[in-house]
């Protein structure tokens, strides 16, 4: 059904965007001095996974980047919820922290959900805790989750129009799929939220003309499910290590992505398969260096925002 089709998606790149985000955030922080100390986010990191350890790292990196002072905590994996409850209610108390930010996932004998609920909601920057989930659903939010924020502001600076729009998020977690159709709708999108017991997903799929993927399958989106000339937001990260994969994949990338499988062991591929999707989307985010990058953007904006909201300053 793609075959004959000799479009190319636009690219949507994440990374003149979270430039343009941290410079603001930067900026902002500049104009303050002098009024105030720097804004400060406490980043904890429990355990010894390696992708969360990168996260947390590429983190306390934008916090320097723009000006943002940081203090980076990290537990054993043998940390007890307890253990982890008595840290969080510190840096709760601490005044000199504005945002708290726990590393998720946690090891598996923490209970994530009594740590996220501890955290302070005027300090909750990545805004997971249930008053923010519920302030955000009923369409007045403090803070907005990093990543479902960082997808919007995509939309608003390539002048996607949201309002009308047909907005299809596959994907329901309460980290993405679920505050990205909270955002879309209350921007006035119509939107349908798909999940695995979806019945016949590429055409509910089909009728987007935002369609976010937000499921964490490698290129499950196939050019089947994309209305041509829509616009794909693809969240997913997943690593691939197999070259004859890449090869179905990349399109005109394959040979650079077989050298980085070469270089890493693997390179990483979205929810929505490259390829099929450059051959019908009208515009698409790239992974890497779509959505990714603007998330730890977003992450810098909440902390400066916190920070002024417990100053007192609008
Ligand atoms: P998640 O919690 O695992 O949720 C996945 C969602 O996809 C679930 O709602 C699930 O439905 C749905 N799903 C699974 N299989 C499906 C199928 N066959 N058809 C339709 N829906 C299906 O994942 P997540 O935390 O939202 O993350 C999703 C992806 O985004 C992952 O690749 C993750 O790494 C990536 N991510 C990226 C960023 C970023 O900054 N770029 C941030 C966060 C996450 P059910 O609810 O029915 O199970």
């Amino acid at each position: 059904m793609i075959g004959e089709q000799k479009q190319r998606a636009q690219m949507l790149e994440g990374r003149s965007i979270a430039e343009a985000i941290k410079k603001e955030v930067a900026e902002e922080i500049c104009e303050l001095k002098g009024q105030w100390r720097a804004p400060k986010l406490a980043a904890v990191l429990v355990g010894d996974d390696p992708a969360s350890a990168v996260y947390v790292r590429n983190k306390v990196r934008a916090c320097d980047e723009v000006g943002v002072a940081s203090e980076q905590m990290e537990l054993p994996a043998t940390t007890t919820t307890e253990n982890l409850l008595d840290v969080v209610r510190r840096l709760n108390a601490d005044d000199g922290v504005d945002g708290i930010l726990v590393q998720l996932p946690l090891p598996r004998q923490i209970n994530d959900a009594v740590i996220i609920e501890a955290i302070d909601p005027a300090k909750d920057v990545d805004a997971f805790h249930p008053t923010n989930v519920g302030l955000l659903a009923m369409g007045r939010p403090r803070f907005i989750p990093c990543t479902p924020a960082g997808i919007i502001e995509l939309l608003d600076r390539n002048q996607i129009e949201i309002a009308g729009a047909n907005a299809c998020v596959v994907g329901r977690s309460q980290i993405v799929g679920r505050p990205v159709a909270s955002l879309l709708l209350q921007r006035h999108a119509t939107v349908t939220v798909c999940h695995s017991k979806t019945r016949d997903l590429p055409a509910i799929t089909r009728q987007a003309d935002i369609l976010v993927a937000a499921i964490g399958r490698p290129a499950f989106i196939r050019g089947e499910f994309i209305k041509p000339g829509a616009t794909v937001i693809d969240v997913g990260v997943n690593k691939i290590t197999d070259p004859a994969m890449a090869r179905e994949l990349f399109g005109e990338e394959t040979a650079e992505r077989i050298k980085t499988i070469e270089k890493r062991g693997y390179t990483l591929v979205g929810d929505v398969h490259p390829a099929e999707g450059d051959q019908v989307a009208g515009q698409r985010t790239p992974v890497p260096g779509g959505v990714g990058l603007i998330t730890v953007a977003m992450l810098m904006r909440n902390t400066l925002q916190a920070a002024k909201w417990r100053r007192g300053i609008e």
